[in-house]
């Protein structure tokens, strides 16, 4: 099996690299993203493996079918940048489901402890000799309110943690989950109690900016809001009026909706197109980094072999247990 690999950066390479001798595949590896410009490098691969910006629309698809290339294996568990609509039935999709949630919901409290103590500040002053603490005034997480938004794998993570700051938690799920120590409320309500409201749902058309200029006014005054799952779930204009009434105290953002072609990039000696998050990080209270919830060493190693595992199953004719 012959498969191409897009927007393939060194911290991938090392994990696949060493498998294409066991699992006998031949591996491309490409800098490139997967694009309708850069589809033909694919020319002759069973399989195209893509990451999380790789946008693939329904012409992409079509012209995929042509170059008879059978699947695309996602190396995230998200899947809303492939048109699966166009793919029912046509081209496998497979996904990695799940590769160590903690690794997103230890990294959404980091971001979460960062903007509620200002540590990212702290930093860059102590580097400088600048020992100044005014302004660093902090607030305490012990028996604060927080709401969790999706309650699947790294919610559920995201609880278990924040249980050990002695947090009060509320929920909100499509599909509560079953056992688990947490009092559900709606939306309404998880808004308007939580000092802290953290998202963990997917992005699809009912959670597309399930954070906007509504759900805002009904938020608490000072409130902390943390994103590590898609972009899109915050309206980010409404965000940025958000903070500049000082209704949100602080945003930790690990995503943003217009991260593709930005995010992991090195954009340090170029214009910045985007007046957006070029204003997002004017704010002293926000913390933005670039879609790295996931990046450990162990989800790193999970995706590699479980995407491995959905190309096997696809050319040996097994079960597509992972097929979306
Ligand atoms: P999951 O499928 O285990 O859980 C998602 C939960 O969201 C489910 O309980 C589901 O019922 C709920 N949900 C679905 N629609 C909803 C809605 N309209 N309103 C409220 N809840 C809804 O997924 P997961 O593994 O916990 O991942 C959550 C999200 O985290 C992913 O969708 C992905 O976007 C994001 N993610 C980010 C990173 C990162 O590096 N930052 C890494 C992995 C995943």
């Amino acid at each position: 099996m012959k498969i191409a690999f897009y927007t393939t950066k060194p911290y991938d390479r090392i994990w696949f690299e060493p498998m294409a001798e066991g699992y006998k595949m031949d591996m491309i590896f490409l800098d490139a993203p997967c694009k309708p410009n850069t589809l033909n490098l694919a020319e002759g691969c069973d399989a195209i493996c893509i990451f999380i910006n790789d946008q693939i629309t329904a012409d992409m698809i079509d012209r995929l079918c042509e170059m008879n290339v059978k699947a695309i294996l996602l190396r995230s568990a998200g899947f809303n940048h492939v048109d699966m609509e166009a793919a029912k039935g046509r081209i496998h999709v497979l996904r990695v489901p799940s590769y160590s949630p903690q690794s997103v919901a230890e990294y959404a409290v980091a971001m979460l402890l960062t903007i509620n103590r200002f540590t990212h500040k702290a930093y860059t002053r102590t580097r400088d000799f600048n020992m100044s603490i005014n302004g660093l005034m902090g607030t305490e997480l012990y028996r604060k309110t927080v709401g969790i938004i999706g309650t699947g794998k790294i919610g559920q993570s995201m609880i278990h943690i924040l249980k050990g700051f002695d947090m009060k938690l509320y929920a909100y799920d499509l599909y509560p989950a079953q056992g688990i120590d947490v009092e559900y409320v709606d939306l309404p309500e998880l808004f308007a109690k939580s000092d802290v409201i953290s998202l963990h749902c997917p992005l699809t058309k009912d959670t597309h900016h399930i954070i906007d200029k509504q759900a805002i006014e009904q938020m608490k005054q000072g409130v902390y809001l943390i994103n590590t799952s898609r972009g899109a779930l915050i309206d980010t204009n409404a965000l940025i009026d958000g903070l500049l009434s000082r209704k949100i105290a602080g945003v930790g953002l690990d995503v943003y909706e217009e991260e593709s072609g930005i995010f992991y990039e090195d954009l340090s000696n170029q214009i910045i197109q985007d007046n957006t998050l070029a204003r997002l990080m004017t704010f002293p209270n926000v913390l933005v980094t670039s879609h790295m919830g996931f990046f450990t060493s162990e989800a790193m190693q999970a995706i590699a072999i479980e995407t491995m595992e959905n190309a096997y199953a696809l050319e040996k004719g097994m079960e597509l247990v992972n097929e979306v």
